[in-house]
């Protein structure tokens, strides 16, 4: 089963990503995650990556594919594995595949977990941190007992900066000029499955699984 997931900030990507993994015993392999540990780590890819992270650029296609050819090549990918955050770019996308074909492998599926984009506004804008224990709540979906008010030690909840309407707005502008490149490499490829992710979490879940379900057959 060899997966990639996409789906924009406030999608649930993260979450439908633990439940595949959970349920079919794939690899996770996130290349963000892969950075930030190598950053935490203090490796050499972690210094190489850095720059690039904290200024909110690319890491190059050289260190990226690098690293996710590596961890392709590791046993546990061999039964499969679920891409998150991979491919980004087009040589990405091309590189993936010279990588698969030189393993006698190739993709599956590219779930696309589909959010309308004011849902994901009204998602992303609504969340509130508690700035003494760092607890999230959202003014919607999962409100403080008392409103604007942590419900473990009482403090005013914050609305962080990234959260703010005009950052989202920007942020999820070019999240979607960055992503639907892909989305249009493989819907050509013909891989692309699309994912109604505008309901509840199990249901985004049994829309997934029955499509997996369906390769396993
Ligand atoms: P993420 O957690 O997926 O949002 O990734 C965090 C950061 O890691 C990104 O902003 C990039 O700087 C870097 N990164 C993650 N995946 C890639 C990729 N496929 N290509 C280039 N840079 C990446």
């Amino acid at each position: 089963m060899n997966l990639i997931l996409m789906g924009l900030p406030g999608a649930g990507k993260g979450t439908q990503a633990e439940k595949i993994v959970d349920k079919y015993q794939i690899p996770h392999i996130s290349t963000g995650d892969m950075f930030r540990l190598a950053i935490k780590e203090g490796t050499e890819l972690g210094k190489q990556a850095k720059s690039y992270m904290d200024q909110g650029e690319l890491v190059p296609d050289e260190v990226t594919i690098g690293i996710v050819r590596e961890r392709l090549s590791k046993d546990d990918s061999q039964k499969g594995f679920l891409l998150d955050g991979f491919p980004r770019t087009i040589a990405q996308a091309e590189a993936l595949e010279n990588l698969l074909a030189d393993m006698g492998k190739s993709l599956d599926y590219v779930l696309h977990v589909e959010v309308p984009k004011d849902q994901l506004i009204e998602r992303l804008t609504g969340r509130r941190i508690c700035p003494t224990c760092g607890a999230t709540y959202h003014v919607q979906f999962n409100p403080p007992q008392v409103e604007g008010i942590c419900d473990r030690d009482g403090s005013a909840l914050i609305q962080r900066d990234d959260d703010k309407p005009d950052t989202v707005k920007k942020r999820l502008e070019v999240n979607v000029e960055q992503t639907q490149p892909m989305l249009d490499y493989y819907q050509e490829k013909g891989y692309l499955a699309e994912v109604n992710g505008d309901q509840d979490i199990d249901l985004v879940f049994r829309e997934i699984d029955e499509k997996l379900q369906n390769l396993s057959k």
